[in-house]
C-alpha cells in the first residue's frame, strides 16, 4: 500500500463531496458512467452482447439499458469479469477460504473476492482488485469527515474479506493494522492496546462484540467508524456511550461504497463512486426527498474488475433534504433495510400488512441494553420468531417485556394478533465471513 496514493484519493474526495456543485456531479457522474460503460463493452463479452443494439449518449439512453441483477450477475459471471476469471473457480476458492480459515491471501495474487449469501440461498461473488482494496481505509479517512490536522492516526480495520495479505502501513502519521473480525476477542482487545488505536473500523455487528470487554481497553479511541451494515440510531448511541468515542457510520455493500457520514454526522451518497438511480413503488424515478425507495439501482463507478451497470439491489432508502454541511451529495434520510428483510402481518381487516425491518432492530434494541445480538426469523405470515443473545443470562425477564412492546407496537399499525416467540440464546457470528443476518425471511 502506498501512502502517498493513499493520500491522494483523501484529497480527491474530500474536494468532490465539498466543493461540487449538482451540475458538476451530473457531468462527472456522466463522464464515468460513460467510461465504464465503454470498458465494459470491450473487455466483457457479457456486456458487449447485452449492449449491442444500445446506445448511450444522452442519459435517457443510460435509464434505457438493462437493468441486471444478482442472478444475471451470477448466471454470466464468467463473461462479466473483465479479467476472463472462471466462475466455478473463483467459487471454489471463495469457499475453500470460507471453510479452511485459512487466510491465503489473495486470488491469483490480485483480487479479494467476497462472498455473499442471499436470503434464496444464492451466493454472490464479488470481486475487487488488490489495489482498490488496500486504497479503502482512506477512502473511509475522507468520507469520515476526519481533519488531516488531527493526525497520527492509528487505525484498526476489522477486515471481513478473506484475505490477511494486506501490508499493514506502519507511518509516522498513519498506522494502519488489518485484523479478521474472526479474530479472538482477546487478541483484538490486545491488539487496540498494544498499538495504541484511536479509530476502530469495524462492523456495528463486531462493536456490539467488544462491548462486554470494553473495560479492557486501555487506550483511548477517539472514533468508531461502522460499515457493512445499518448503523441503528439506538446502537450509535449505545457505542458512543460505552466506547466515550465518536461514531460514524459508512454505508456499504459487496457492491460499492454506497454512501458516508458528513462532519454533521448525515449519509451522504457517493456521488463520485456509485451512481444510484432510486424508484418509488409505481417505478418511478424519484428526485424528490421523503420517498420510500422501493428499488435502488446502482452502477459502479470504480470497479472495473467486475462492472456493476444498472445493477439492481434491494436496499430501501429514502432521501432527505440538502444538509447543513453543505455538501451537494444527496443526504439519505434512513437506511430502511432490504426488502427481503420486511416482515408481513394481518391487520384487523385481514389484510396483508409489511413492517420495515428497521422498526423491529429499535423496537429490540430499546428493550433492554442487556440484548448484545438478535436475530428475527419468519417462516410464515403473522409469526414470528426471535433469538435474543444476552450480555447477562440472569436476566430472563427481557423475553416478556419485548413480547409486550412488540405487540404494543403493531397496534398502531392496527395488527392485534400474531404469533410471537422468544427465545434465550447465544449468537454466534457466522462462521463464514459474510454478513451476519439480522433478519431471515422465508416468505417471498
Ligand atoms: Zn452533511
Amino acid at each position: 500500500m502506498n501512502l502517498l496514493k493513499g493520500l491522494y484519493d483523501y484529497t480527491r474526495l474530500v474536494f468532490h463531496r465539498k466543493y461540487y456543485s449538482e451540475r458538476k456531479i451530473k457531468k462527472y457522474n456522466k463522464k464515468q458512467l460513460k467510461k465504464i460503460y465503454n470498458y465494459a463493452i470491450e473487455n466483457s463479452s457479457f456486456y458487449n452482447e447485452l449492449y449491442k443494439d444500445k446506445v448511450f449518449k444522452t442519459m435517457n439512453d443510460f435509464y434505457n439499458l438493462p437493468i441486471i441483477n444478482k442472478k444475471i450477475m451470477m448466471d454470466n459471471f464468467s463473461e462479466l469479469n473483465t479479467h476472463q476469471l472462471d466462475k466455478d473457480e473463483v467459487l471454489d476458492y471463495a469457499v475453500k477460504m470460507e471453510l479452511s480459515k485459512d487466510f491465503l491471501g489473495y486470488y491469483k495474487d490480485k483480487f479479494v473476492v467476497g462472498l455473499s449469501s442471499g436470503t434464496s440461498g444464492n451466493k454472490g461473488l464479488y470481486l475487487t482488485p488488490k489495489e482498490m482494496t488496500e486504497r479503502l481505509p482512506f477512502v473511509f479517512l475522507a468520507r469520515g469527515g476526519f481533519p488531516l490536522r488531527l493526525l497520527p492516526y492509528n487505525i484498526l480495520f476489522m477486515l471481513r474479506v478473506f484475505s490477511q495479505g494486506f501490508d499493514d502501513i506502519n507511518s509516522k502519521i498513519v498506522s494502519l493494522t488489518y485484523l479478521s473480525t474472526m479474530e479472538e476477542i482477546d487478541i483484538v482487545i490486545s491488539r487496540i492496546n498494544d498499538l495504541n488505536i484511536n479509530i476502530l473500523m469495524a462492523p456495528p455487528s463486531f462493536v456490539r462484540q467488544l462491548i462486554p470487554y470494553k473495560d479492557k481497553i486501555t487506550t483511548k479511541i477517539n472514533t468508531i467508524m461502522t460499515y457493512a451494515e445499518v448503523l441503528e440510531e439506538e446502537d450509535k448511541i449505545r457505542f458512543k456511550k460505552d466506547f466515550n468515542a465518536k461514531v460514524i457510520e459508512i454505508y456499504q455493500a459487496s457492491e460499492g461504497q454506497m454512501a458516508s457520514a458528513c462532519k454533521h454526522g448525515y449519509l451522504h451518497i457517493n456521488e463520485d463512486l456509485v451512481f444510484i438511480e432510486l424508484y418509488d413503488e409505481d417505478n418511478k424515478l424519484i428526485t424528490e426527498k421523503n420517498v420510500i425507495g422501493h428499488k435502488m439501482v446502482i452502477t459502479n463507478l470504480v470497479n472495473y474488475a467486475q462492472p456493476l451497470i444498472r445493477y439492481e439491489m434491494n436496499d430501501m432508502i429514502i432521501l432527505d433534504s440538502k444538509c447543513s454541511c453543505g455538501s451537494n451529495f444527496r443526504r439519505i434520510k434512513k437506511v430502511l433495510g432490504r426488502h427481503d428483510d420486511l416482515l408481513y402481518f394481518f391487520d384487523s381487516k385481514k389484510n396483508k400488512k409489511y413492517i420495515f425491518p428497521d422498526l423491529f432492530v429499535r423496537w429490540i434494541i430499546v428493550t433492554s441494553e442487556n440484548i448484545r445480538e438478535f436475530k428475527v426469523i419468519q417462516d410464515e405470515i403473522n409469526q414470528i420468531s426471535i433469538h435474543l443473545d444476552l450480555i447477562d443470562i440472569s436476566k430472563t425477564d427481557i423475553g416478556s417485556k419485548l413480547d409486550k412492546k412488540i405487540r404494543k407496537e403493531l397496534i398502531q399499525f392496527d395488527i392485534f394478533d400474531c404469533v410471537i416467540d422468544i427465545k434465550l440464546a447465544e449468537i454466534k457470528l457466522p462462521k463464514e465471513k459474510n454478513k451476519y443476518k439480522r433478519f431471515i425471511s422465508n416468505i417471498h
